[in-house]
Order: C-alpha cells, then sequence, then structure tokens
C-alpha cells in the first residue's frame, strides 16, 4: 500500500526548502523528494536583496547568514565602449535606498542552512519524481524507482525543467538568445575589488563582477547567442578566451581576474525565461497541485532575483497553506481538500503580478543593456543610466510578509 503524506513538495532548492521551513515553523510536515542524491550546491554567489532577507528573516534563518556574509554598499555602472562610468548608486546613502541589504551567499551555503533548520527526516534524496495521478481529492506520485506516494498536496519546486509545471499545462521555458558565462576566483591573499556591485555594458555584450567576501570575487558575462553554443560548451579555455576578446574597456582589475580564473570553475548557461504572458494566463495552482521558484517563473538573472523570488514564494505558500490547514482535525477530507484548493488559489493570486513583473523587468533591463543600437546605447549610457540601475532595487523593495497573516 502507498504511503499517505500531508505535503509532499518536488525539489530540495532555494524553493523547496524554503516551503518546507516556513511550513515546519508553522508547525506543519512536509516531505521534501530530491532526484539527487544530496543536496545540489553547485552553482556560483547569488546576490540577495533586501527582498530575500525579509523572507529569511521570517523563517529564521537571516541572522545565522548575515554573520557569514559581507554587505554590499554600492552599483556602479560603466559604458564598455567608452570606459566612461555612467551610474553609481549607493545603498546605505540617504533617500530612496536607505534601508537595502545587498549580501553576496554562497549557493551551497543557503541551501545548507535551510536545510540543517528541517527535521532529519524531511529531505528524501535519490526520490525523482517521473509522474503525476488524480485519485480523489489525492495526488498519486510516481518515483523512478517505481514506489508511488499518496499526497494531499503537491508543491513543484523541481526547477526550471519540472514536470509539476508540465503537469500544469506550462511549456517548456524559452531561450531568450543570450547566454551567460560566469566563473568564481579565489584569491588567497585577498582581492582589490570595493563592496560593490560593478557593471559594464556596450558593443552588445554585458559583464559585472561581484566581491562575495575578501578573498573571493564573481564575475559574469552575456552575449547574444544561438540556442547551442556548441564549440565553447565543452571547453571553458574557449569560454575564457572568447570572454577576453569581447570584454571591451573594463578596469584593469575585472580583466586581471578573468586571466586568473581557475578553468574549472567557469560555467556557460544558455538564458531562460517562462514568458510573462503564460504566467498571466497559465495554472499556477490547479486544484491541490502548485508551483513555485524557477519551477514557476524562470528569469534572466539580470536583476538577481531568481532565488529572491523563490524565498519570497516558500514564504508566501507557507502562509496560505498554514491558513487552509488551520484545524484541520475537525475536517472532512472533502472539506480539507476545498480548503487546501482555496489556499493554493490565495497563494497565486498573490504570487502571479509579481513573477509577471520579476520576469518582465530583468527580460527588459537586460535587453536594454545588451543592446548594440545607437539610439538604445544613448538612451541607456546617457539618459536612463541611473533609472536603470535602480531598477533592482525597485524589485528588492517587495516585502512577501510574515508566515502568519494577521
Ligand atoms: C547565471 C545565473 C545567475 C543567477 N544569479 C542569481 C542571483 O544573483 N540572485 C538570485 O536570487 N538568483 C540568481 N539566479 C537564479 C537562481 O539560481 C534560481 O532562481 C534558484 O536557484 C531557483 O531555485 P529553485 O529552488 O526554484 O530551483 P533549483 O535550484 O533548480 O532546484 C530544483 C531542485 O529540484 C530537483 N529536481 C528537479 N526535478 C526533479 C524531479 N523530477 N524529482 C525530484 N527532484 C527534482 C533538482 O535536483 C533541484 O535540487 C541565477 C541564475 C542563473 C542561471
Amino acid at each position: 500500500m502507498e504511503a499517505i503524506e500531508d505535503i509532499v513538495i518536488v525539489g530540495a532548492g532555494i524553493a523547496g526548502l524554503t516551503t518546507a521551513l516556513g511550513l515546519h515553523r508553522l508547525g506543519i510536515r512536509s516531505l521534501v523528494l530530491e532526484s539527487s542524491d544530496g543536496l545540489r550546491t553547485t552553482g556560483f554567489i547569488l546576490t540577495t536583496w533586501t527582498n530575500a532577507w525579509r523572507a529569511m528573516d521570517t523563517v529564521g534563518i537571516g541572522d545565522s547568514l548575515r554573520q557569514q556574509n559581507n554587505q554590499l554598499f554600492g552599483l556602479q555602472t560603466a559604458s564598455s565602449s567608452s570606459g566612461l562610468p555612467t551610474a553609481e548608486i549607493q545603498f546605505d546613502a540617504l533617500g530612496t535606498q536607505r534601508g537595502h541589504e545587498i549580501r553576496c551567499l554562497q549557493r551551497r551555503t543557503m541551501l545548507e542552512t535551510l536545510a540543517n533548520e528541517l527535521p532529519s527526516s524531511t529531505i528524501r534524496y535519490s526520490s525523482k519524481v517521473v509522474s503525476i495521478e488524480e485519485s480523489g481529492y489525492l495526488k498519486l506520485v510516481h518515483l523512478s524507482d517505481g514506489s508511488v506516494l499518496k499526497a494531499k498536496v503537491l508543491i513543484g519546486c523541481d526547477g526550471v525543467n519540472s514536470a509539476v509545471a508540465k503537469w500544469l499545462g506550462f511549456k517548456k521555458p524559452s531561450f531568450v538568445g543570450r547566454s551567460i558565462i560566469r566563473a568564481s576566483v579565489y584569491y588567497e591573499h585577498g582581492h582589490s575589488f570595493e563592496p560593490k556591485s560593478f557593471r559594464y555594458f556596450g558593443e552588445g555584450v554585458r559583464s559585472g563582477v561581484i566581491p562575495s567576501d575578501d578573498k573571493s570575487i564573481c564575475w559574469f558575462f552575456t552575449f547574444p547567442s544561438s540556442s547551442k553554443n556548441e564549440e565553447m560548451e565543452e571547453s571553458p579555455a574557449k569560454m575564457k578566451q572568447f570572454v577576453l576578446g569581447k570584454l571591451g574597456k573594463i578596469p584593469d582589475n575585472l580583466r586581471a581576474a578573468i586571466e586568473k580564473t581557475e578553468l574549472d570553475n567557469i560555467v556557460l548557461s544558455q538564458l531562460k525565461i517562462r514568458p510573462p504572458w503564460e504566467i498571466l494566463l497559465g495554472n499556477i495552482s490547479k486544484t491541490n497541485v502548485c508551483v513555485a521558484g524557477d519551477a514557476f517563473h524562470p528569469m534572466t538573472p539580470d536583476i538577481g532575483q531568481g532565488g529572491c523570488a523563490a524565498l519570497e514564494d516558500g514564504v508566501v505558500l507557507a502562509r496560505c497553506l498554514g491558513e487552509a490547514l488551520r484545524d484541520k482535525q475537525c475536517m472532512s477530507s472533502e472539506e480539507e481538500y476545498k480548503r487546501i484548493v482555496r489556499g493554493l488559489q490565495s497563494y497565486a493570486k498573490e504570487r502571479r503580478w509579481r513573477a509577471f513583473e520579476l520576469i518582465s523587468t530583468g527580460y527588459l533591463l537586460g535587453y536594454i543593456q545588451q543592446s548594440n543600437g545607437r539610439v538604445l546605447n544613448f538612451l541607456r549610457d546617457r539618459v536612463l543610466a541611473t533609472f536603470l540601475a535602480g531598477l533592482p532595487l525597485k524589485m528588492a523593495s517587495y516585502d512577501c510578509g510574515k508566515l502568519r497573516a494577521s
């Protein structure tokens, strides 16, 4: 006989673990199914903005992570065609930026911190979900090892290639015609970068550097590409050579950082999004199933908000489910099912426009910053530079609220 679980979460990434931890803080147990045999801690640093720190505080991991990660104090942009600065924003300056908190976090540190706060039986590794089936008020969750779980609630936090999003009727995310090369660099005796995010635009490419702590930095380079970068994909040496040849006028310390990068620390990825109209028209939830994180709203990394939005999703989803399942002991199965469906609908309603806004803003910002037309370049570097540089902060001002509706 199949086991019955109240809440099954597919995927132990940022979205899945934050949802599980939010529920745990409300005294609600969930089971997280993860296809890998451990936490997938690969990947570099994430820029975590004010909205992410609010969500991390809400689930109770903010303070321990603050102690381990330096704060960034500004964002500087410059033209890589002219080499001249275009905008600078101080995060701690008086005015609209006051109160912002931006730090870089290793993805690994965030996932391990979330996982360590959960009861030990919450995550089940080597458990790949392959299909989903209806069974009355329950969902049957089929795993690749042939086992089946029955779930009262099924939450897809299974990333860009989500099986749950597919079940809900979403198409595969679309390639946006750009790719990104990223890398991290370690300096044994410390680096020379100020604690700021630096970005350079021009000649159809975009590059930048973010110091993650006193000894390591992360750089990125986005460029127009076809859906396959076959020549480079297999060769980090070619990636590095390609970047060095296209950088334009950037500061010497960034060029030196790229030259110094170890080849096994360079990664190339295609940029994909869920088109904003699919977010508006699609089923973020259907019956007792919903999606969160990249499974819901894959976006370009231009405003550094994918992981932050996954944290927000986790808090909102835990709150909506917490409300739905309050006093569930006195409910019939039918009443419980109806309340779960309504809870997930509230979550979808609360998150739809936020996801739409984040995907659209990231896409447009990336498009303008990477453009190579004379008019757009003029607008980007002379007219709109401060406005564009401020957009990530505008997106970061969001507050996803607390775990209990007041
Ligand atoms: C180049 C780049 C730079 C970025 N920079 C930033 C940044 O600076 N700041 C920021 O906030 N975000 C950034 N992001 C986005 C961020 O990395 C993602 O939005 C975030 O990791 C999404 O988390 P998630 O939990 O939704 O998905 P994932 O991290 O993809 O986790 C999904 C999990 O589900 C598991 N899984 C998948 N399928 C199944 C299955 N069938 N059964 C069981 N388990 C399954 C996977 O193994 C994985 O562990 C960046 C992304 C990219 C590509």
